[in-house]
């Protein structure tokens, strides 16, 4: 298993994926500060912006 590969996500991925998540592939190259996963055991995610929608 490897982590995702969002500077902030600690989530890990499947042999072959890069991202945990579509949230966090569309965020590569974006603002890469905190993560939009939809992983409540991520510690990447910015607590103070719990209210942002992940699209799956
Ligand atoms: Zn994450
Ligand atoms: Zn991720």
């Amino acid at each position: 298993m490897k982590d995702c590969n969002h500077p902030a996500c600690s989530c890990e991925v499947s042999d072959g994926e890069e991202f945990c998540s579509s949230a966090c592939a569309a965020e590569e190259g974006e603002s890469l500060e905190a993560c939009e996963c939809p992983h409540a055991d991520c510690e990447g995610h910015d607590t103070a912006n719990k209210q942002s929608r992940v699209e799956v």
